[in-house]
């Protein structure tokens, strides 16, 4: 970090008396993403504890980029200029019992969030794989956990306040704002400075969690919808090894007066008698419990507790959504190139999500399965991959994750947005001189 840099972010520190965790960090080390792939263009990052001040870094700004909990793996989050960051924004605003709806401010994690819904009764629909992620960046490209009935994290905002590029506060709701607000939602970070963000909510529940191993690929052809309708939430693990799934997690909804049926058998897959990481050999210490032991929502939903390092550490993550319809073609698509991928994976993930009406959301109306692939952190193999891999999958139209790393062209991307143009439109209002503006945005959405 140059002196420039320190000195900015020490009297931002001292005047606004915050230590927080990111400013210790960049204060050290160069300022990098979650997994280190990504050392971001700058070092200068600001910081911001209220409306006001947001409103007054925004004004006088040319160009910047917000930064959530950097859990992107590409350069979605990337700034040549400068950085904002809602550090201290991040408490719950408001509770509405009975509205059932919870309004928190822009930089709150779900880590944060989720134990206080569950202690005043409530819960989200549904989780990520992790929660240490923030809410505003996770809704912003459309992340999504399982369940072919729950919608991706995104669907859950009935409302956000943002910051255009002017430094107005403009608020949007599902009720009263009609298209803009479907527009908004999957934002990619690109129409402002989201400061709240209001989310639906349902009753409080709790789940028991069961993990099987070795489902035969063949099972999974023959019964795909009755697996994937099996539980409220299920995760297919495989290393495109032998013909098999090698972990299905199944995520079930304790009901009263309801017995799930956990047979020893799974469509030919055995029931685990221990907890499982998704990488069967590394420890289990981090993941959530399985064996069916019931628990909060918050901690079964996730495959990794809070408070522990996720997933396997050094990693690189990319992901594609498909047609639900052509979920089987598309697996035994990829299934072909085992023998490219396997040496370059940790593992891969296949999930299925509901259709919704969000227009960047890539499950805008398609029901979707993500096939999801834990790599290596090798990128100079993995980018070449990348481009075999989308040619396999290319006759079913895939979506990138907008958070993970691809090799799909602008053209490409842009066919499988049919109101791209129409976000594009709706950005130049928001942002007319493009502040919010940054590499990946200019070449993926803006300039293809
Ligand atoms: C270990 C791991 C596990 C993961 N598991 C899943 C998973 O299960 N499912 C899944 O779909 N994805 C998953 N992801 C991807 C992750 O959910 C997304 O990358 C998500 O965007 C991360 O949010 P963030 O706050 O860290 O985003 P950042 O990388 O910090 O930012 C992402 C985007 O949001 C924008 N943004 C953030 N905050 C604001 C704000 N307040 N106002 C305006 N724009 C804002 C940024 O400018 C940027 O464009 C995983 C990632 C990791 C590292």
């Amino acid at each position: 970090m140059n002196k420039r840099t320190f000195l900015k972010l020490a009297s931002a520190a001292m005047t606004r008396q915050i230590f927080s965790p990111l400013f210790t960090r960049a204060s050290k080390d160069r300022l990098k993403n979650w997994a280190g792939n990504i050392e971001y263009s700058t070092g200068t990052l600001q910081l911001a504890n209220s409306l006001d001040q947001v409103r007054a870094f925004v004004k006088n700004q040319a160009k910047f980029k917000v930064l959530g909990t950097r859990h992107c793996f590409n350069q979605i989050a990337d700034s040549r200029n400068e950085f904002l960051s809602l550090e201290g924004m991040d408490k719950v605003v408001s509770l509405d019992a009975p509205g059932r709806t919870v309004t928190i401010a822009g930089r709150m994690t779900y880590g944060q969030l989720c134990p206080y819904l569950d202690s005043h009764g409530f819960a989200l629909p549904n989780l990520a794989s992790l929660p240490h992620i923030s809410v505003t960046g996770a809704c912003s490209t459309g992340t999504h956990g399982s369940g072919e009935k729950n919608g991706n994290l995104s669907t859950a905002v009935s409302a956000l306040e943002i910051v255009n590029a002017a430094g107005d506060v403009v608020e949007l709701s599902r009720q009263k704002s009609g298209e803009l607000f479907p527009g908004a939602v999957v934002g990619i970070g690109a129409l402002g400075v989201i400061t709240k963000l209001t989310l639906g909510l349902r009753p409080t529940f709790r789940v028991q969690q069961y993990v099987y191993e070795d489902l035969p690929l063949s099972q999974l052809a023959s019964h795909f919808d009755e697996i994937e309708s099996a539980a409220y939430s299920v995760s297919l693990f495989t290393d495109w090894q032998k013909k098999r799934i090698n972990e299905v997690w199944l995520k079930t909804v304790v009901e009263e007066g309801r017995r799930f049926e956990v047979p020893d058998e799974f469509f030919g897959a055995k029931r685990a008698t221990k907890n499982l990481h998704p990488i069967a050999e590394l420890s289990a210490e981090n993941c959530t419990e399985q064996m069916g032991v019931p628990g909060p929502w918050y901690d079964r939903l996730p495959h990794f507790r809070m408070g522990f390092t996720p997933s396997a550490g050094k990693e690189l993550q990319s992901e594609y959504f498909v047609p639900r319809a052509n979920a089987v073609e598309a697996i035994l698509a990829v299934e072909k190139l085992r023998d490219q991928i396997s040496p370059h994976l940790l593992i891969s993930e296949i999930r299925a999500i509901a259709a919704d009406d969000l227009w960047l959301s890539p499950c805008y109306k398609r029901a979707s399965v993500t096939i999801h692939f834990t790599w290596k952190q090798d990128w100079a193999a993995v980018s070449k991959l990348l481009p075999v891999i989308e040619r396999e999958l290319a006759p079913f139209g895939p979506r990138p994750h907008w958070g993970k790393l691809f090799s799909i062209s602008p053209p490409q991307l842009h066919a499988g947005y049919e109101k791209l143009p129409d976000f594009i439109a709706l950005s130049r209002r928001f942002d007319p001189k493009g502040k919010f503006q940054n590499q990946f945005l200019a070449t993926n959405v803006f300039r293809a």
